[in-house]
């Protein structure tokens, strides 16, 4: 088996277009690269749906909202492509800047709802327009029939699933549950950052989520979201942006639970130490 490596857009797409030709659906997978089992997972899953099966890796600087972040990105080509050949991915496309944004790299602006603005929209002021932007030119590159993504991102998720119904409804978009290390922190390139002690105190994060989870419905929402703070702020090196409990759909925060079976999710992100981490689980 051999993964065949694309720099080019016009190189990747009569590759595209010959497996398309040969009768083989064509799954995609995005990453910025630094891959861990949870950017395999994904490879794994669109094998299961699809004959062939591309992974981008492009670190995305229209959706660095913080210049550092962007620099401090890690860069692990070499190892990304053995992960990718022992998961028997078929192509890896590695773009310049230039060659996804030929006019310079800025982003659209998305119209696609309230979604946008809430969470990370409002803690990352233009992040999701970058990454509907660049998601948008990368599925215009490769032109996939199913395109893969985690849920550790969830909204991010949902944003994509909005955009492509906009913008790119061929384009069936699937995504999949988190993975995680043995002690429940959630698989992230950002983790190789963190320090010894910040590492041990990251896996707050996950308690405190499955806290919210289990305590439905002896405690209600507010309540529950206490206690996760209150966990959270135990440790000196952690610094809460949001922790909350909203409707699957709207990322509304609720007060009570619902009456109905309504879908919740639960979501955190957190600083611990220079590191950004989020993450959330189905409530
Ligand atoms: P990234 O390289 O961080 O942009 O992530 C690329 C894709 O992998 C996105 O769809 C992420 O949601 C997904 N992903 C990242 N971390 C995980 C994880 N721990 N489990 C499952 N999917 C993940």
């Amino acid at each position: 088996m051999s993964l065949h490596f694309f720099s080019q857009t016009a190189y990747l797409q009569r590759w595209v277009s010959d497996q398309k030709r040969l009768g083989h659906s064509v799954g995609f997978v995005p990453t910025m690269g630094a891959l861990h089992a949870g950017h395999t997972s994904l490879v794994t899953r669109a094998l299961e749906h699809c004959d062939k099966v591309v992974v981008s890796i492009f670190v995305n600087p229209t959706q660095f909202n913080d210049p550092k972040d962007l620099l401090h990105y890690p860069k692990t080509l070499p190892s990304d492509t053995d992960k990718l050949l022992n998961v028997n991915c078929h192509a890896v496309f590695v773009p310049t800047v230039a060659e996804v944004y030929p006019d310079g790299p800025v982003s659209e602006v998305w119209h696609v709802g309230a979604v946008k603005d809430l969470l990370e929209g409002a803690f990352r002021p233009g992040h999701f327009d970058g990454v509907l932007s660049v998601v948008k030119r990368l599925f215009d590159m490769v032109r996939p029939d199913i395109a893969f993504f985690g849920e550790k991102d969830y909204q991010q998720k949902l944003l994509i699933r909005l955009m492509a119904a906009q913008a790119c409804p061929d384009v069936k978009i699937m995504s999949f549950p988190t993975i995680r290390e043995e002690d429940g922190l959630a698989m992230s390139s950002r983790n190789v950052r963190l320090k010894a002690d910040e590492r041990s105190v990251s896996v707050l994060i996950s308690k405190a989520l499955n806290e919210m989870k289990n305590g439905r419905p002896e405690f209600s929402p507010e309540e529950l979201v206490q206690k996760a703070t209150t966990m959270l702020n135990a440790a000196p090196s952690v610094r809460i942006e949001y922790v909350t409990i909203a409707d699957a759909d709207t990322l509304e925060s609720i007060s009570s639970w619902p009456a109905d079976n309504k879908p919740l999710r639960a979501l955190i992100a957190a600083w611990v130490g220079n590191v950004r981490l989020i993450d959330n689980v189905e409530v």
